[in-house]
């Protein structure tokens, strides 16, 4: 177990509510495991705290953060650059402190990318993709994918107030990536029916399934064998989605290896080290 001493480094996440974390758990098992002189603490910040917060991190010399909810985009005023999928996005989730330079990234997307590719195989260069929901994370997997690669992509979403945001924001994936990024309503059902039916990914971006929560807005009939079926959900494990995809046949994974990826995306920004995947695992299983 690693001693904290006087050289040791602070890295941090920074969000409000923030107590039910396992990101420290994951990233203090990976320095532990690569002997890294560096600590990950989490701090209960508001919007309001927020230019406080990162004023400090500079004072403390700390290497940088995560931001979760509600800072991911609040964040971006205060920031002295941004990765060009950060600025597509328009998310922070990852902060590098490079000689007092604040310097924002969103490794979410990366991350979801990533576990597709190296927990299952399954390439997104190429790939036609459903995607249900438009909320910040699957912006995130949107930009990401289109920066992949992605042949197209497929959004559904209530007809709601924010719909024509949603398609503004396809809107400017689409000319910045050359990826054709559609927004339909998730009411049209054969809309829905007949993209899955072309898709060779299905991702379920909205929190419908989440924690007690048996809904799933893709009837058992529209999977078919061929697709592969992510649900970005890892709490419960296997959402309604995910049973009724292995039923049909599909391969699936569920959202844990997102946050696994994501994390170690950040841990490489600001360590230049691979994160020592099965440490990681480990902890976040533990
Ligand atoms: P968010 O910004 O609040 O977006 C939620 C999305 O879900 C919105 O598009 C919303 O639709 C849609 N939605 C909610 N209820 C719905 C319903 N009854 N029918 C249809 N659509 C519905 O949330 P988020 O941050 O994107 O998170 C979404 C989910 O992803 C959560 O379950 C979260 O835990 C999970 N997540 C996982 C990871 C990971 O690392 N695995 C990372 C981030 C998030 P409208 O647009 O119509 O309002």
């Amino acid at each position: 177990m690693h001693t904290i001493s006087g050289t040791t480094t602070l890295i941090c996440l920074l969000g409000h509510p923030i107590a039910h974390s396992v990101s420290p758990r994951m990233h203090n098992a990976a320095f532990d495991a690569l002997g890294l002189d560096y600590a990950y603490l989490a701090f209960d910040v508001t919007p309001d705290d927020l230019p406080f917060a990162l004023r400090g991190l500079r004072t403390f010399g700390a290497r940088g953060c995560n931001l979760t909810m509600p800072l991911k985009k609040a964040v971006i005023p205060h920031l002295d650059e941004l990765s060009d999928a950060a600025r597509l996005s328009g998310s922070v989730n990852t902060i590098v402190i490079e000689n007092g330079k604040l310097i924002g990234h969103t490794t979410d997307g990366i991350g979801y990318v990533d576990a597709l590719k190296k927990e299952d195989g399954f390439d997104i260069p190429g790939k036609t993709i459903t995607l249900l929901g438009a909320g910040g994370a699957a912006e995130s997997i949107i930009t990401q994918a289109a920066l992949s690669g992605a042949k197209e992509i497929r959004v559904f979403k209530r007809k709601n107030a924010t719909f024509a945001n949603a398609a503004a924001f396809a809107g400017k994936i689409a000319d910045a990536t050359g990826c054709a990024i559609s927004v339909l309503p998730m009411e049209d059902a054969d809309a829905l029916r007949s993209s899955i039916a072309g898709s060779d990914l299905l991702c379920n971006a909205t929190n419908v399934g989440m924690g007690d929560d048996a809904r799933t807005l893709v009837p058992k009939e529209f999977l078919h064998k061929g697709l592969f079926v992510s649900d970005i959900i890892y709490h419960p494990a296997e959402t309604t989605l995910l049973s009724d995809a292995k039923n049909a046949g599909c391969r699936t994974a569920n959202g844990a290896n997102m946050l696994l990826y994501q994390g170690a995306a950040a841990f490489w920004l600001w360590t230049g080290h691979e994160m020592p995947v099965e440490a990681a695992k480990q902890a976040l299983n533990g």
